[in-house]
């Protein structure tokens, strides 16, 4: 039997593993669950793994934990962003990186529109008056526009940043992206403007950030970036809180340079009870949430236990971060097993 081992267990409350254990068994794979928070606990507790896998955005899988792996010849992440793993290190030591790039595009893109949505009318400061016992007489500052005459700016633009575009365009609304790796036809064939960052931060009434982390993207937006923006504009985050100095986003909301932030990601996650950004009242914040939806969920296992089960058969997962490596292991194609057919 195969060893499989998933080192946090994050979902264990929200769906169980009965699924993932039955079908792979099935399969020769035995899935232990375990909960090892940090790298010496990986490093102590998944020793004996020929698969990790791994749910949580922060768990560590860092060079020293997959150099300390010697049985390890797979890992899967339960999700997108691949920032908590150092890719590199595994590829050095034969090891594929697989994940599920596309199980939450459509959620993701969703809870990027109302967030854009909440900052326009904001939605998050009109309730927290009502909650507060008033009605008539609040005035919003800076004072509310008419949103489809307003500019968003899309920062990266892959899967997610495409398909809000996609949805913002009902409003037939002016929407500018900045994204280095991705030639004119693909702002083109989604009537979005291809910008450059600075005029991407110069124009846009709302800015949104759809980038993975990576050591270029971290902080890319910092006080010289929000300095640069739109007097009285709005900051949104579904991508990586380290994506945004912090420290500076909250300088320039004090100051009044943007008018408000929506946040589904932070620096710190969980963010800390008593930090500034929970009290302040031009802030919307929602705790990692934009991946999530019932078919989402089902959609992510399906993709982990396809990826593990046809790894498991001498194929390549569906979705591979490092391919040259899964080329050297002799991987055959994913579009070749048959077993996506016969399983899930
Ligand atoms: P994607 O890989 O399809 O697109 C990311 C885009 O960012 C790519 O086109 C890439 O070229 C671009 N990019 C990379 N570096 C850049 C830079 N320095 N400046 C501008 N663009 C840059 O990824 P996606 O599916 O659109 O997801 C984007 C990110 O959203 C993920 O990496 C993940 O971190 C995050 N995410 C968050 C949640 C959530 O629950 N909030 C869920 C899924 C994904």
């Amino acid at each position: 039997m195969t060893l499989a081992i998933n080192v946090d267990s994050f979902f264990i409350g929200l769906h169980g593993y009965a699924l993932e254990r039955e079908t792979l068994a099935s399969m020769g794979v035995n899935l232990e669950l375990r909960t090892l928070p940090s790298a010496e606990e990986i490093i102590r507790g998944a020793a004996d793994a020929e698969v990790i896998l791994v749910e949580h955005p922060t768990t560590p899988l860092n060079r020293s934990v997959i150099e300390s792996l010697p049985r390890c010849r797979l890992i899967a992440k339960y999700g997108v962003g691949l920032d908590n793993i150092d890719v590199q290190a595994a590829s050095e030591r034969g090891i594929v990186v697989c994940h599920a790039p596309d199980y939450c595009v459509e959620e993701v893109s969703d809870h990027a529109l109302m967030l854009i949505l909440a900052c326009a009318r904001r939605m998050f400061v009109l309730d927290r008056h009502v909650r507060a016992g008033g009605w008539s007489g609040i005035s919003p500052d800076p004072p509310i526009r008419r949103f489809r005459e307003q500019a968003v700016g899309l920062v990266g633009f892959g899967r997610i940043a495409r398909r809000v575009a996609e949805k913002l365009s009902g409003w037939r609304m002016r929407v500018a992206a900045f994204d280095p790796n991705i030639g004119p036809e693909v702002y083109a064939a989604h009537g979005v403007e291809a910008a450059s960052l600075h005029s991407l931060l110069e124009q846009s009434d709302y800015l949104s950030l759809h980038v993975p982390l990576s050591h270029a993207t971290r902080h890319l937006l910092g006080s010289e970036e929000f300095s640069r923006m739109r007097k009285g504009s709005f900051l949104i985050n579904t991508s990586r809180g380290a994506v945004v100095d912090e420290g500076a986003l909250i300088a320039a909301l004090i100051s009044g340079q943007l008018a408000g932030a929506a946040l589904d990601v932070t620096e710190e996650e969980p963010l800390p009870v008593d930090h500034p950004l929970r009290s302040m009242p031009q802030v919307l914040v929602t705790p990692h949430f934009g991946a999530r939806s019932e078919e989402a969920v089902q959609s992510l296992r399906r993709t982990i236990i396809h990826s593990i089960a046809a790894f498991s058969e001498g194929f390549c997962p569906p979705f591979v971060a490092n391919p040259r490596t899964a080329q050297e292991q002799q991987l055959q194609p994913y579009h070749l097993w048959k077993g996506a057919q016969e399983i899930l």
